[in-house]
């Protein structure tokens, strides 16, 4: 073999070991990471189109709107009745004696005294009362502001945050209680008890026991992974505790404020299930933090500890996010729109309890 010749062959080989490196590298960073910003493009690695659909047996539970009201609206228990625009849900109670309504979301609240008037026709409002006090699932409270004697329900520190930030949709409440109220109308009973589950304030169960009705706002999806934050919660380890806590309660529906699918005891088992999960991942995880934060701190030559911090973060999170979406894929949607969120908000409670 001449030199020309040998020296053809080792370039030629060359070429292929950089082209071979390049493909894999490329290979490696279109890999999705799903704590990216979702991509409109369709080509690209993190498109909305990499993302699960919705799985089957959700959509098989979504209620169709009615298409001239885009409400969905079902008496679930005796005089207990439902309803949802497909993001948010209220509920309404027929006593006989006068109708009890639970939230008023701005999305649809102007179409309840219609829809109320409908199915309890010789039955005046009564009582309006609040899951807590945050304007997406009470700020459309004033469609009942012209009703003579309505009484408004909330917790006391409810009723003062509503003061302080005075929304104009929210109507002020005219009953106050601290830890528990319970009251009857005509022949039901409804019971609240205060709770820190989700608001930065206070959060109510309200328990209609005839009807086995729980209501517990911004807690879970049925039929999906928990929303961002765990329901954006402002308290992950009082998130934690929800599941418990409600559990105790005999109920067999759970309204837990949106999408279009009322909640069952399963579908809090199942969440249950879901955020230990995290929690048990994110606990298993957590010993090599500090491991992990010193080798990225080392390899950013000690200059941006900021930097190896959210590094350290990102690993453990991505390695939980991974773990999670491959267990709940195919049991819960949207896991992989959540995971992340779901890991991160477990990570840096961990870090400080
Ligand atoms: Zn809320």
């Amino acid at each position: 073999m001449s030199k020309k010749t040998i020296f053809a062959v080792v370039a030629g080989a060359l070429v292929l070991i950089v082209g071979f490196l390049a493909l894999n590298i490329e290979a490696e960073t279109e890999k999705r990471n799903t704590a990216n910003v979702v991509s409109l493009n369709p080509k690209d690695a993190n498109s909305y189109r990499s993302f699960a659909p919705i799985l089957e047996k959700t959509k098989a539970r979504i209620p169709q709107l009615d298409p001239v009201t885009q409400l969905y609206v079902e008496e679930v228990k005796p005089n207990l009745f439902y309803v949802t625009d497909g993001i948010y849900q209220s509920a309404f109670l027929k006593t006989g004696a006068g109708v009890i309504v639970f939230d008023a979301p701005p999305s649809f609240a102007a179409k309840l005294p219609e829809i109320i008037k409908q199915r309890a026709p010789n039955e005046a409002i009564k009582y309006l009362v609040y899951s807590h006090g945050h304007a997406d699932h009470v700020g459309g409270a004033s469609a009942f502001s012209d009703i003579q004697g309505l009484q408004v329900v909330a917790p006391l520190k409810v009723a003062e945050s509503i003061k302080e930030e005075g929304n104009p949709g929210i109507l002020p409440p005219t009953k106050t209680f601290q830890d528990q109220h319970k009251f009857s109308l005509g022949g039901e009973k409804v019971e609240l008890k205060s709770a820190a589950f989700h608001s930065e304030d206070v959060d109510v169960f309200i328990y209609v026991p005839k009807q086995k009705f729980i209501m517990a706002v911004d807690t879970i999806t049925p039929g999906e992974a928990p929303f961002m934050d765990f329901g954006v919660t402002a308290d992950i380890g009082e998130y934690i505790k929800f599941f418990d806590e409600v559990l105790l309660y005999d109920f067999d529906i759970i309204l837990s404020g949106h999408v279009s699918i009322l909640g069952n005891r399963e579908d809090v088992v199942e969440a249950r299930e879901y955020v230990f999960d995290v929690r048990d991942t994110i606990l298993k995880a957590m010993p090599t933090f500090l491991e992990r934060f010193g080798t990225v701190f080392e390899t950013f030559e000690y200059t941006n500890d900021n930097l190896a911090y959210r590094s350290a973060i990102e690993s453990v999170r991505g390695e939980c996010s991974a773990e999670i979406i491959d267990r709940w894929k195919d049991r819960l949607s949207v896991v992989d729109v959540w995971a992340d969120s779901h890991c991160e908000k477990m990570i840096l409670y961990y870090i400080m309890h």
